[in-house]
């Protein structure tokens, strides 16, 4: 047999799992189309009701059975999938088919299904088309149950196993005991997929988008995954596994390590000290960067509230989500940001033109201008908010001083209206804004003057400074947050920060790369805004570092003049602070990612 069989997928969940591997029949089922007679309806529709039930079952005794309380929060995903059990749309849909085209119950819903897939398919927001496998996981669950397959639970999974599945839906993920599931790999899925964001809950080492996993893994097979790099080895050698063993080692040392940084501040060892705050999409994503020592949020990306759903959320609603948020939060501040969409975020009831450029188009600010009365909604249900704890006004993309003085005079005009109506809120709300583009960087120093605070989305100001559309594949390579263009440009956006005496942070993924938590505290950043997990990751750099050595870092780092060299300084300076957090393979990694 073939040693070393290396397979490339997506990183879901970190952390490195070595053991046998459980193969879990989730082949996608081929429904086969059987014409049926008009005495047969019935007896189709019944099946196909049948199936309904038993799944809606099916989930409301996972739903019972989850003991693990990390997993609480995230029921939410079964009923979702409840939820779609009930969907107008797939099942009367199904049923239609079944009376008029006089087809078995599969193939119509197979049909309604693949009307579904199309739909989400042309989504190009990873995080939407992820939630695509929602709806494939509730197909696939209905189609069993109606030609009767067996649903292989992983509850009753005796031994300690990496489990290895072409799809693996949520309530699978939610049945996996620790203790047995070691890990898990999936032939589909993205990183942003409830699947992978459970995993991620769980601790469980997980590498999804592996393509033909399940073609090439045989039950019982030795498997290493590789959470953090995407990496599975099927068949390791003896060297292999031993140097995955050591790996293994390292990571958990440095894990257990971490937890010791959830509690203490972020601040270096010459007392300068950094806030800390995580990004959130979803309320229930508050618990965790709580956890993670989170203090505050420093991004709530509101356009989720808007998306996967057939109307915009009105105004109440928006006010209760981000009263959730606020409350969870507090003492510590929230900072939401108004809808970003357009580009490559899509919301299903907000029409935007096809558009030749939609990144240069009519998205985040400049939509929410135009769209008066979607605006006002959403600017009142944030003031409403701010009446229940500490929450500042984030507004995206802005290109000018035209759009800051619209945004204050409309937030003004609402205050008033709230005034008139008698609704509480806090009068004195700080404003922020996302400084996402080459002439707001430019400008930066007017800018600043007329806001309180200033927030960098690298992503999209690499993607503007650059020139290279975020979403490319094809020029994913020039895509470099070390660009020296990329480092002035924020250099210039924290000196006019300084210089108008307010505070500047970062909410873009560069702020989550610990090999870069030095340069932006070099460069002078108030705050770094993240996603959770990386909390305590980019914390333990920075308490074992001195503000005066970052300064000098910056220094040397600015005088190169491309990414690579700038890449290759940084990473032998981490490498030689932090020899036990940057092995050279990893760093060689980020750099190549970024
Ligand atoms: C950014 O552009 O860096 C950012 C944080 O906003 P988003 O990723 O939502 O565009
Ligand atoms: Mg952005």
């Amino acid at each position: 047999m073939v040693e070393d069989i290396t397979l490339f997928g997506i990183g879901a969940s970190p952390g490195i799992a070595i053991g046998a591997s459980y193969v879990l029949d989730r082949k996608r089922i081929k429904p086969v189309e059987r014409k049926i007679s008009a005495s047969e309806v019935s007896e189709e529709i019944k099946a196909f009701r049948d199936a309904v039930r038993v799944s809606k079952k099916q989930l409301e005794d996972v739903k019972q059975g989850v003991a693990d309380r990390r997993l609480a929060e995230h029921l939410h995903i079964i009923d979702t999938h409840l939820l779609i059990l009930e969907d107008q749309l797939l099942v009367d849909d199904s049923i239609a088919l079944i009376e008029s085209d006089l087809i078995n119950a599969e193939w119509a819903l197979k049909r309604t299904l693949d009307k579904f897939r199309i739909v989400f398919d042309a989504i190009e927001d990873e995080y939407l088309r992820d939630r695509r496998s929602d709806i494939d996981s509730v197909g696939e669950r209905l189609l069993r149950n109606l030609i009767g397959a067996d649903q292989q639970s992983l509850a009753e999974l005796e031994r300690k196993s990496i489990v290895v599945a072409h799809d693996l839906s949520p309530a699978d993920t939610m049945q996996m005991d620790k203790k047995r599931v070691i890990g898990f790999i999936t032939d589909v899925g993205g990183r942003t997929a409830h699947t992978a964001i459970l995993a991620r809950s769980l601790g469980i080492p997980a590498v999804v988008g592996l393509e033909s996993a399940t073609a090439l893994v045989r039950e019982g097979m030795p498997v290493i995954i590789d959470g953090t790099s995407g990496i599975v080895i099927l068949n390791p050698s003896q060297a292999t596994f031993k140097e995955y063993l050591e790996k293994k080692q390292l990571y958990e040392y440095l894990e257990q390590e971490l937890l010791s940084y959830r509690e203490l501040a972020a601040e270096t060892l010459d007392g300068h000290s950094i806030t800390l705050r995580g990004n959130v999409e979803l309320a229930e994503e508050v618990d965790l960067a709580l956890r993670e020592g989170a203090k505050g949020v420093g991004l709530y990306r509101t356009e989720f509230l808007f998306m996967n759903r057939e109307r915009i959320p009105d105004e109440e609603e928006q006010y209760l989500a981000y009263r959730e948020v606020v409350e969870r939060m507090a003492p510590h501040p929230v900072t939401i940001r108004t809808l970003d969409v357009g580009g490559d975020k899509l919301v299903t009831d907000i029409d935007l033109s096809d558009e030749a450029n939609p990144a240069l188009g009519l998205r985040a600010i400049r939509f929410s201008l135009q769209e008066g009365k979607l605006f006002n909604t959403q600017l009142r249900a944030i003031l409403r908010a701010s009446a229940h704890g500490q929450v500042r006004i984030l507004f995206p993309m802005i290109t000018g001083l035209a759009e800051i003085r619209s945004c204050k005079n409309l937030l003004e005009e609402v205050k008033a209206e709230l005034a008139a109506e008698g609704y509480a809120f806090d009068a004195d709300i700080q404003i922020g804004i996302m400084i996402e583009t080459p002439s707001a960087v430019l400008i930066a120093e007017l800018l600043a003057q007329e806001v309180d605070f200033l927030s960098v989305g690298t992503n999209d100001l690499i993607q503007y400074c650059l020139a290279i559309d975020r979403g490319n594949e094809h020029v994913a390579y020039l895509y470099e947050p070390l660009h020296p263009a990329v480092l002035r440009a924020l250099q210039m956006v924290c000196r006019a920060g300084q210089s108008a005496g307010i505070e500047v942070g970062i909410c873009g993924e560069m702020a989550a790369e610990p090999l870069y938590a030095l340069v932006l505290l070099g460069l002078g950043f108030d705050e770094l805004s993240m996603n959770a997990p990386y909390l305590p990751r980019v914390k333990r750099i920075i308490r074992q570092a001195r503000r005066s050595e970052a300064l000098e870092l910056v220094t040397e780092l600015l005088q190169f003049g491309t990414a690579p060299e700038v890449a290759s300084c940084l990473q032998k300076e981490m490498q030689q602070r932090f020899p036990g957090i940057f092995p050279v393979q990893q760093i060689r990694k980020a750099v190549t990612d970024s």
